[in-house]
């Protein structure tokens, strides 16, 4: 089996996931199911999020990641802003409500703060910032936007976090209404690891012994 050449600042599997998907088939000699692993099975620890940018905290997670184990790293990091919010709930979105990962009560909070404003004004973006890393430090870090209104009520069961009542532009149905490759292809994350794609190609194939045959 070959070694790990990449490895994702985190151990959500879901996101572990797309990210294989992404890269499959796209950098010569890379299989992504023994070669893109996750944090955890690389043996590294959580990394404190306490940047004040989607940005610096993508940054400081894709260093820190490739740092503690001397491979490649990518992370993201992402959230809803909301236009009349002035760009909240923003970085603070997954503890808008207090706790982290409360994703009823981040709803509940983010409806009630809208309240009865019209839809004409309740505009809304998802935003994701995708970074790279390499053990010495060099890193990369691009942004993918997805823009949509905040409905005034849930609808759907997909998807997670802020998705039943956001509605992506273009589209009459919430995020949760959409299946998931409906969302992969659209959302904020695949356009940010999209963006930086082209870094992690040139990257990935400088140490790819098999890319330089
Ligand atoms: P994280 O970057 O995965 O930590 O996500 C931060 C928070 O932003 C999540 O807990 C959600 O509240 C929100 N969020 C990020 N991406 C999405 C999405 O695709 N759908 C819904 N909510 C999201």
């Amino acid at each position: 089996m070959s070694a790990p050449v990449l490895v994702l600042a985190s151990s959500n599997q879901g996101k572990l996931r797309e990210l294989r998907e992404l890269l499959r088939g796209r950098i010569d000699g890379l299989d992504v199911d023994t070669q893109v692993i996750d944090a955890k099975t690389a043996g590294a620890g959580d990394v404190v999020e306490d940047a004040v940018t989607f940005q610096g905290n993508a940054l400081k997670k894709a260093r820190e990641i490739a740092a503690a184990t001397g491979l490649i790293a990518l992370a993201d990091d992402s959230g809803i802003s909301v236009d009349v919010l002035g760009g909240a709930p923003g970085i603070f979105s997954a503890r808008w409500a207090g706790r982290h990962g409360d994703d009823e009560a981040n709803i509940d909070l983010l409806l009630a703060q809208l309240g009865d404003i019209a839809p004409e004004h309740r505009s809304a973006a998802f935003i994701c910032a995708a970074a790279i890393a390499s053990p010495d430090g060099e890193a990369q870090v691009e942004l993918g936007t997805l823009p949509g209104v905040l409905r005034t009520e849930r609808a759907g069961e997909g998807g997670f976090g802020y998705d039943p009542i956001f509605q992506p532009t273009g589209s009459d149905r919430t995020l949760a209404e959409h299946s998931a490759e409906e969302k992969n292809t659209i959302s904020h994350r695949a356009r940010a690891f999209e963006a930086l794609l082209p870094q992690i190609v040139e990257r990935v194939a400088r140490v790819l012994p098999s890319t330089h045959a």
